[in-house]
């Protein structure tokens, strides 16, 4: 398949991601390659698949940082609750 434009490529990206184009492109231009004037948008695309969340696997935000674990506060808290449920339960001891 012939590769499209940038646009299209955004725009397909922003489709199957179930993303706003607009998203897509401010996600994009702080990418360096992309000023380079390759099509980074698959990239960019697998890069934000592999990134979920570390409580309930959903995948983050796409404006998430890049030091963020996990989708919001609540599994945030959640993962650290477990976390600590597990240190205190007698049957580790
Ligand atoms: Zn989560």
């Amino acid at each position: 398949m012939e590769r499209g434009t940038k646009t299209e490529q955004v725009e397909e990206a922003a489709a199957y991601l179930g993303l706003s184009g607009r998203t897509i492109w401010r996600r994009l231009a702080a990418l360096p390659e992309w000023h380079d004037g390759e099509y980074v948008v698959d990239d960019l695309v697998d890069s934000i698949e592999e990134r979920t969340c570390g409580y309930c696997g959903n995948p983050l935000p796409i404006t998430a940082s890049a030091r963020r674990a996990y989708c919001d506060d609540i599994c945030r808290q959640y993962a650290r609750r477990r976390r600590l449920a597990r240190q205190d339960s007698p049957a580790a001891a």
